[in-house]
Order: structure tokens, then sequence, then C-alpha cells
């Protein structure tokens, strides 16, 4: 039997994982995490699911064209010219009545953004956005803020760590495979896990302490921590004294936040506090406390993030080894990096839409924030913004509230989706430009930096079956028409070639693994080559770019409401055989697991005569409700229910996750207006539901 091995990249979620198909005779045999890389052929269940969206009948097969009202579900299929020709037509209208500022494209970021971001700099419009303000905007704005460099400046050293603490990371159910295993060999060499959370979450089951911690208050929790490391002069004090700028503002700042006071706000006792603190202290420098992958829950998550970072530095543990070290790239490597397609064109002149960087001064304008993208959709405020492309992302159901939004995309003239799968994003557009499953479709090279900087490659390892195309034969089939000519590429090797100019790498290079390392050994850079891009060149806890905002960098703690009677604060996350919205649908992820369950306190449950496996209505201040199984358990906290998000459809067109389970962001009436000042993010915890035992 002659097995041919492709090698590509996972497609089931954002990490995008190196991966080698197994191919016999034109058909997908068996599919593994890149052996070569270090997955060393571990997937998770997402990842092996991928051929199950090859055959299924709910697939986008063609171009589509909207024909009813929006959202209405009525389309005419088209061939990919006369789809193409659509869109650039209405495109170059949009573009010569309001500008080219008034495109707006919003993606799911990663390593193949580079060509998005082309695409947009060659319009001439600045509004490139990403999903990050339902991400990690706060995490990256907590990192410019002390380090002068985003989160991406250091990375997690899990394998070698003897105390890793998950706060809003659920390491075992958000799964990055190769996290996941480095994190497993940690614990495998005596290494310690700590995870603080609203409940026992599967990464909870594995840790050494868990901390039940009240919903809204991780903020309390991480002064108390630093109180602690402070005053029991627990804390590196020579990396301390060689890195901070501003401790005695610091030391100044936490002296009321004691463990004591922190027990009362968080519901953690104040003694378990101050083990906790020691345990660092013995670990360090080889911790990490994880500053948060999806940390747009709370208005004060920024500050939460922030803290986190504090206390990694305060530790010692940023730079070390098991700790955060530095981000090497190709260039730490005595290597070129990959050329830029975005470097093709100059950077838009126009201000952002959303602010970023000039309203919001503090803001990386990088990814920008799409919930304000959105609202300059509506107002026009500072400018009309006319068309939309959205690239596999999914704001319906990733923003909350979809029918404010659906109100605010009534001002458009023209919503495009670029999709494999249906999505209520898809579903409410003008046109569906249907991308190839990843495993029918090649990307752009892409570069991963980290302790061992490589680059790798999707290939295809099957044919597209249907009219399915991939985001470059899209992306410069759209350039092609809009006279982009410098990204108007034929081939998918046209691109290949001119990214690897200058790199010393060639195509062929990629044939034997998928992958290309630039070096043999991991990186740790010594104390000697550390860079903070602070203008101090250190650590600094008062940053004059959030304070000359009117935004305190060290934000005196402020409590939450309270939930009142028969309501809870939703609170909500992921599981290891979904992720968020897209996979519902997927036949094979589907029968793991078809709708969600409401996790409910069970003394509360209890209080309400709800048992386990009762259907309960939730309910916000709106017209949504939806009814779903009560799951009673000791297991969170009383103040909150939780449900696995991406539930809830109500998109015909996925005939299995249609109307199955409840949908989280319907249940956040005004969600858009709340948000993180300080950091960017969508605070999706804000909000309370009222249960019901039906
Ligand atoms: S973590 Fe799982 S779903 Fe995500 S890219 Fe890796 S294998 Fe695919």
């Amino acid at each position: 039997m002659t097995i041919e091995k492709k090698f590509s990249v996972c497609g089931m979620c954002t990490v995008r994982c190196p991966i080698q198909v197994d191919m016999k005779d034109g058909d997908i045999k068996f599919i593994q995490g890149n052996p070569h890389s270090p997955l060393k052929g571990a997937l998770c269940a997402r990842g092996a699911a991928g051929p199950g969206l090859i055959n299924d009948p709910d697939r986008i097969r063609t171009p589509l064209i909207r024909e009813g009202e929006r959202g209405q579900g009525k389309w005419r299929q088209s061939s990919w010219d006369e789809a193409l020709d659509y869109v650039a037509d209405k495109l170059k209208t949009v573009i010569r009545e309001y500008g080219s500022r008034s495109l707006l494209w919003s993606d799911r970021g990663g390593p193949f953004r580079d060509l998005h971001q082309a695409f947009m700099k060659g319009i001439g419009s600045p509004n490139y956005c990403n999903h990050d303000a339902t991400c990690a905007r706060n995490v990256q704005h907590a990192a410019m803020s002390l380090f002068g460099f985003g989160r991406k400046g250091v990375l997690y050293d899990l394998k070698n760590a003897r105390h890793v603490v998950l706060q809003t990371r659920n390491i075992f159910e958000a799964i990055n495979v190769k996290e996941v295993n480095d994190l497993l060999d940690s614990l495998g060499n005596g290494g310690k896990l700590t995870v603080i959370d609203v409940r026992a979450n599967v990464s909870a089951a594995k840790a050494n302490r868990f901390l039940l911690i009240k919903p809204g208050t991780d903020y309390a929790l991480n002064l108390a921590v630093i109180h602690e490391l402070i005053d029991k002069k627990l804390y590196d004090a020579d990396f301390v004294e060689k890195w901070f700028k501003d401790f005695q503002e610091l030391e100044n700042f936490v002296r009321d936040y004691t463990p004591d006071w922190a027990e009362g706000k968080t519901g953690i006792k104040a003694q378990e506090i101050r083990n906790f603190a020691a345990d660092l202290a013995a670990a360090s420098p080889s911790v990490i406390w994880h500053p948060g992958w999806m940390n747009a829950r709370y208005t004060d998550s920024f500050y939460v993030s922030r803290t986190i970072y504090i206390i990694n530095s305060l530790l010692g543990s940023i730079g070390a080894k098991g700790g955060l070290p530095f981000m090497a790239k190709p260039g730490d490597c005595g290597r070129k990096g990959l050329k830029a397609l975005a470097g093709l064109f100059p950077k838009p002149e126009d201000k952002r839409a959303d602010g970023a960087g000039w309203k919001h001064k503090h803001i990386d304008p990088g990814p920008g924030l799409l919930h304000l993208a959105f609202k300059a959709i509506e107002t026009s405020d500072p400018y009309p913004v006319k068309a939309y492309i959205s690239y596999r992302h999914d704001p319906l159901m990733a923003f909350p509230d979809p029918e404010a939004q659906k109100k605010m995309l009534e001002k458009l003239d023209l919503m495009v989706s670029v999709t494999f799968s249906w999505s209520a994003t898809a579903w409410h557009s003008d046109v569906v430009l249907p991308l190839s499953p990843y495993l029918e479709r090649e990307s752009i090279i892409a570069a991963k930096n980290g302790l061992k900087p490589h680059f790798f490659i999707r290939q295809r390892a099957l044919e597209p079956k249907y009219e399915n195309r991939s985001d470059w034969e899209i992306i410069c089939g759209l350039a092609k028409r809009l006279g982009l000519d410098a990204m108007a590429f034929d081939s998918i090797e046209d691109i290949w070639k001119f990214q690897l100019q200058d790199t010393g790498v060639s195509i062929d290079d990629f044939e034997a693994t998928g992958i290309v390392p630039l070096t043999d050994k991991p990186i740790y850079f010594g104390e000697d080559k550390f860079q903070f891009k602070t203008e101090s060149g250190k650590i600094e806890m008062i940053a004059p770019k959030w304070e000359n905002s009117g935004i305190p960098s060290l934000k005196p703690y402020e409590d939450k409401p309270d939930p009142g009677p028969g309501f809870f604060r939703i609170t909500f996350g992921r599981c290891g055989v979904h992720t968020q919205g897209h996979t519902i649908n997927n036949p094979i992820l589907f029968e793991q697991m078809s709708e969600n369950v409401l996790w409910i306190n069970s003394d509360k449950a209890s209080e309400m005569g709800i048992a386990e496996g009762d259907m309960v209505r939730v309910s916000a201040n709106n017209s949504y409700s939806g009814k779903l199984k009560a799951h009673v358990t000791s297991f969170i906290h009383p103040q909150a229910v939780f449900m696995v998000h991406g539930f809830g459809s109500e998109v015909p067109a996925e005939t299995r996750a249609f109307k199955k389970g409840v949908a989280d962001f319907r249940l956040m009436k005004g969600g858009m207006d709340i948000w993180d000042k300080a950091g960017g993010g969508v605070a999706l915890q804000e909000h309370f539901v009222k249960v019901e035992k039906i």
C-alpha cells in the first residue's frame, strides 16, 4: 500500500497546528500532528474531525448571491467570475462614492493574515480588524503598557515550568496541542498547576490547587498576591532592581490590598492566598502565570492581565527558562524572515474608523476594535463605512447582541462573507464566497516565532471537491479586478517564491517535512539581550500612554454589582471538542456534543427546585430566552451560571446545529457598548441572566 504524505496545517481552530495527512488513491487515510514538529503526531479531537467537512451535505459548494432580504436565506448560485465581478463592481462604486477607507475587513488573525492585510493596504483602507476585541486585546495592551511590546514579545516555556497558574485560561479545553503536551510534561516532572476560575473545569481537575473565585473579582486576588510578594519580600529583588521602573509606586499602591481584604472580595481564604504566593516564590523564576488568552470578560480585565504580568515580573520569570522567555524571530537565528506581502503597498494615510491609535491613543491600531468599527458603520462617525468583508469570522456569533449588530450592519451597501462553513454572519451577507475546507486549501507560507523559529507550509491534501477556492485565489481574484496588479498572483507557487526571496529557503525545502527550522537549538536570551520597548527600557509600572489618555496604570479596585434574586452572572467558555460556533455543525463533532447545558450551583439549584437534567429557561432583559438542561454541581460559584459558547444556531442551513442549545451572546443585550476602556476588549461577562425551572 503506497501512502503519500502531505504536510499541511490544521484549520479547525486558530492555533493552526502543523499536520501530516496520509493519502492513498486520492483519499485521506489518516491525519496526525506533523511528527517532525513539536506535536510529535498529536492532534486534538477537533483536528481529527477535519475530514468531516469534506463530504458534509451542508457544505457551501458554489458562490452565492443574495436574492431576498438580508438574513432571509434566499440565494442564487453563481459562477466565480460572476461573484467576484459582482463584489469588485460594488466595491468600486463604494470606493468612488465614499473613498477607500469605507471598506472594513475582519478575520481571525493568525499566521496567514499577511495576505489579507496586503489586500486592505492595496485598496488603501486602514480598517483591517480581527476578532481580538472578543479575545486577547486586553492581554495585548496589558503587555504593551508594561513592556512596550505586545503579548507575543514573550512566550510560555511550559515544558520547563515549575509552577503554572491558569486564570482565565482553560488550557485543557481551549486546546493548543503543543501547549497541552508541554504542560503535561511539566506536571509529569513534578511541576505544579494552580487554576483560578469560577468553576472547576477540566484544567482544574488536573491542578494541585484550585481557587474557586467569585465572578469578577480576579483583580482583587491579583492585587493581594502582589501585596504578599512585596510585603514578605518574596520577589526577585535583583530583577526588580534592574528592570522595574516606578516600583515604589507599585508598593504604595498595593499597601492596603492585603490577603485578608481579598478574602472578603474573592471568597478565597487569606491563608490560601499567602500559601499560594509563597509557593510561587519557591518556584521562581520558572513560573508562568498565564496572562490569559480569551480575556474579554470584565470591564477591568486589562488590569487582571496587567497584574498577572507584574506578578511574573516580580518573580523574575520574564525572560527566564521555564517562565516567559523572549520570543526569538528569524533575525535572532541570523536568518531573514519571509518577505511581507503587506510591504507591496504603502500604509494607508487615513485614520481608522474605530479610533484605534488616534481617538483612543493607547489602543494598538494593528487589528483595531471591531465593535467600534461596527459603531462607525451605524453612525458614519468619523466617516462612512459602507462595505464589509468578513473572512472566516462570525461576529454575529462572537460579539454580543446580534440584533443590535444587525441594525448597525443595515447601513452597509455591501456585506461579503468568505467562509468554508455556514455562520450567522454568512447567512446575513449579500455574497458568500466559499473557501475550500483546509484539507483542500493552499495558503501562503507562515512563520512561527518562538524558542525555535521556523517556517511552515499548508499544502492541499485533496483537490477541491466542489466550487470552493483557496484564500489566495479569492483575494488575488478580487485584487486583479480592482487593479491591484502587484498582488494579482496567478499561482500559489508565485506567492511562495515572493515570500521566500532572500531567506535562503526554497519551496523544495518544505518537501520532506513541511517545516523549515531556522535554528537547531532553542534560543534563550541572556539578560544582556533583554529589550523592553518602553521609553525607559524597563518594565514600567506607570504607563505614560495610558496616563496621557486619562486611564490610570494602577487602578484602585472597584466592586461589581451582585446578581439580584433569581439572577446569575453569565459565564461561558470552551469544551475540548468544539471551537466556538464553527464546529458545532461538523458531523463528527456534533455527534460528540450536540447541545450545551447550563452549569448551576447545587445549593442555588436546590433553592429553586432544579435537579440535574431538568429543563430550565434562561433569559435576559430582552426578548431572547432559551431552554436547556441544567447541570447541577457544587463545582461552580453560586453567583455564576456557565454554558459552552457557540450553540443556539439560527441558521437553517446548519441542519444539525440549527436551534440546538442556547446562544450566550444573545443574552448579552447592549453588550457592544460594554467594553474595557483600558484594554479594548468587549466585557462579555458583565451580564446577568434569569434562570427558571420550566
Ligand atoms: S489545537 Fe486542535 S483544532 Fe486547533 S489547530 Fe491544533 S489540532 Fe487543529
